[in-house]
């Protein structure tokens, strides 16, 4: 609902009639309601596609530690880590223990909170980096080396065969101590492909237990992502949001059988940030809304519900546009019993604030507050 919709406008009476009788063609006739034979929200139904199952890497506190002047202290990583676990994520992404030695101690304290999800580390495929993970007792580790050319003639300068003799040598080391790996290419999408499915195949003989690829420039489409991920299947995802298509091809790469998408709350990571959390829950949670809902009811605005996410609607009053009926409902939210005059008022003061300066939710909230107050003084 927009907030600035009073509901005393002209079509909310034929909107109520559409609702319950369904829509009327011009020649006044009701059409069957139900699912369209075809329709752009029906989902890709195959036998590649795991959109119905998959598994988040949430990533915030490795690629969102990437984020420009992002910074978590310990408490708040915890804080991070115990709010995703809750939310029902399959695995946690720490920053490389190697970073600093604070990060070597929240690895440790992070693996230690004995959450449901498991606790990954995110390293360079190297022996050092691998030993030290295995030191702070995550659950996981994932190996990563670029393979693109770009990558590999400015960044570690190894060969193809180089890459793959250090991984092999590395994921045989991960495995021996019982600790989960997973192998994954950096800038996959300009590696060659020839390349690449022969480095995948050896490490996949090494038994290594996930293997990932990863759009590290962003510069991928939802189109490229599906032929690449149908080429090499059961894999998981990292994508960069660069040229805003993080979500589309995390959706896109679900569609050709990817098994695991790289998340990070709100998208933060380096540059434009990766798939967002949020952002590819929503595009997943709208493939299971029937169709037949949106058609009963064409006033619905919104496609996605709140108590999805574990939240409640909040329709925005902060602004000089601002209805009241939707100050009517933050104040009933808020358990403030007002008559429709008393909302009028209140609503004409929060106007002329927000003419003056932005508002926060919280200071509206303290202005119906105070208001109410006032109202039960007199
Ligand atoms: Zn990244």
């Amino acid at each position: 609902m927009c907030g600035t919709c009073n509901g005393n406008s002209n079509s909310t009476a034929d909107e109520a009639a559409v609702a319950t009788n369904g829509p009327t063609t011009s020649n006044g006739t009701h059409p069957v309601q139900g699912q369209p034979k075809s329709s752009p929200y029906q989902s890709v139904q195959d036998y590649l596609s795991n959109v119905g199952r998959y598994k988040i890497i949430e990533s915030t506190l490795r690629e969102g530690e990437q984020f420009v002047n992002s910074f978590f202290d310990t408490e708040t990583k915890i804080k991070i880590a115990k709010a995703l676990d809750s939310f029902g994520v399959d695995y946690i992404e720490l920053t490389n223990p190697c970073s600093s030695p604070q990060s070597f101690e929240d690895c440790k304290t992070i693996a230690n909170l004995g959450l449901k999800a498991k606790i990954l580390t995110h390293v360079r495929c190297h022996m050092d980096d691998a030993k030290k993970a295995i030191e702070t007792g995550v659950h996981g580790v994932d190996l990563v080396i670029g393979t693109s050319s770009y990558l590999r003639e400015f960044s570690h300068g190894k060969s193809m065969e180089m890459i793959q003799k250090t991984a092999l040598e590395v994921i045989a080391y991960v495995k021996s101590q019982g600790v989960e790996v997973r192998f994954s290419s950096e800038d996959s999408f300009r590696s060659d492909l020839v390349d690449l499915l022969t480095l995948y195949k050896a490490v996949d003989n090494a038994g290594v237990n996930r293997v990932g690829i990863a759009d590290t420039v962003g510069g991928a489409t939802p189109r490229m992502v599906y032929d690449l991920v149908r080429t090499l299947r059961d894999i998981e995802c990292h994508f960069h949001n660069d040229t805003g298509c993080a979500v589309a091809n995390a959706h896109s790469a679900l569609e050709a059988g990817a098994t695991h998408i790289d998340t990070s709350v709100l998208g933060i990571g380096e540059r434009n940030g990766i798939t967002s959390l949020g952002g590819l829950e929503s595009s997943l949670k709208l493939l299971s809304i029937h169709a037949k809902a949106i058609l009963a009811n064409p006033s619905t605005y919104e496609i996605i519900s709140p108590e999805d996410f574990g939240l409640s609607r909040y329709v925005s009053i902060s602004s000089r546009i601002t209805g009241w009926n939707a100050v009517r409902n933050r104040a009933d939210q808020l358990g403030l019993h007002m008559t429709d005059d008393q909302v009028k008022e209140v609503t004409a003061k929060i106007k002329q604030m927000a003419d003056i300066r932005p508002l926060a939710i919280d200071d509206t909230d303290s202005i119906l507050r105070s208001f109410h107050l006032e109202l039960q003084q007199a």
